[in-house]
């Protein structure tokens, strides 16, 4: 690093499992940028410190990490009209000493479903999850695939109820359910859709063991079940998947496809994918092994 060195970062609680900061220092590395990427471990109390301290010391941008996407919003100068809708900001930008939240996961998310679009448009769809990250998936799939059908299943089941009428509020989404994760009873709605998505942490390194759903018999062939969790690169809620004949995809696209886009609103400068790629796959790959 030098005097010159423009700085970028992310923001969560906690942050040590984040990869973040190994693509893009490995992309400036590639791309002869001169800049280089912090990882900051912030309480959600010293969150709105935090984010003034971004503009006055002048950080071109950070990503933005559990548990704050949502909470950011209220803070920031300027939320970009999709990151608005999704109600989540998972990077800023600082444009001029005005922070800007746009939200990248949606684009990730739909370039890691490429492919799978003609299986999935106009089916019922299932996510796992009612945080950041289901946001941003429920607004790509209403405004994308148009579901006829969507289940929102939660730990805390209230959530999900809040994220259905924010949905209907402000995508006038009016085909949703929600359930509390686990439910037995529920089980039905998961085998009957064609698209199933993890949007929470179960099964994330460390907490390999866990899966946000145990029974495998919600799984079938001519489904598309989606973990976005990337590390290990098939967790155990993949595996239960497969075994069953369904056709899974992992989270590491859609980790690599979102770095790509943060990086462009930073640099304006494409980042170098199949460089990323291949420091992402090392990485997990010699973590698991460690692990
Ligand atoms: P968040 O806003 O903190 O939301 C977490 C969600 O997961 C909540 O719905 C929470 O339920 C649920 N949850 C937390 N721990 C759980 C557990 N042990 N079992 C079951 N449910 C649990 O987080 P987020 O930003 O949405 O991120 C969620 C996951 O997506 C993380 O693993 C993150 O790494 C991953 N992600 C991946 C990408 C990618 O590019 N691949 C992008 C974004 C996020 P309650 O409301 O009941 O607490």
């Amino acid at each position: 690093m030098q005097p010159t060195t423009k700085l970028i970062g992310l923001i969560g609680h906690p942050v040590e499992h984040s990869l973040s900061a190994i693509l893009h220092n490995a992309a400036f590395e590639e791309t002869g940028l001169d800049f280089a990427y912090l990882t900051f471990d912030i309480h959600p109390r010293n969150l709105r410190d935090a984010i003034r301290g971004l503009a006055a010391l002048n950080i071109v941008g950070v990503n933005v990490t559990i548990p704050h996407k949502e909470n950011v919003l209220e803070l920031l100068d300027e939320v970009s009209p999709e990151a608005r809708m999704i109600g989540a900001a998972n990077t800023i930008v600082n444009d001029g000493f005005k922070l800007r939240g746009e939200n990248t996961d949606a684009y990730g998310f739909l370039a890691s479903l490429r492919g799978y679009t003609d299986a999935i448009r106009g089916q019922t769809v299932s996510v796992l999850g009612a945080g950041g990250a289901a946001r941003a998936v429920l607004y790509v799939l209403i405004t994308e695939f148009k579901p006829r059908q969507i289940h929102i299943f939660n730990r805390h089941v209230e959530r999900a109820e809040a994220l259905r009428l924010y949905l209907h509020k402000t995508l006038s989404q009016s085909t949703v359910t929600t359930h509390e994760l686990f439910d037995t009873n529920a089980l039905d709605s998961l085998s009957n859709s064609r698209l199933i998505v993890n949007a929470t942490p179960a099964g994330m390194f460390p907490n390999e063991d866990e899966s946000p759903v145990v029974s495998d018999k919600i799984f079938k062939e001519g489904q598309v079940v989606m973990d976005l969790v990337y590390n290990p690169s098939e967790t155990r809620f993949m595996k239960l998947a497969r075994a069953s004949g369904a056709t899974t995809v992992g989270g590491d696209e859609m980790l690599i496809q979102q770095a790509a886009k943060s990086f462009e609103l930073w640099t304006g400068v494409a980042m170098p994918l199949e460089k990323v790629r291949a420091v992402l796959h090392r990485h997990i790959q010699e973590k698991s092994v460690k692990g």
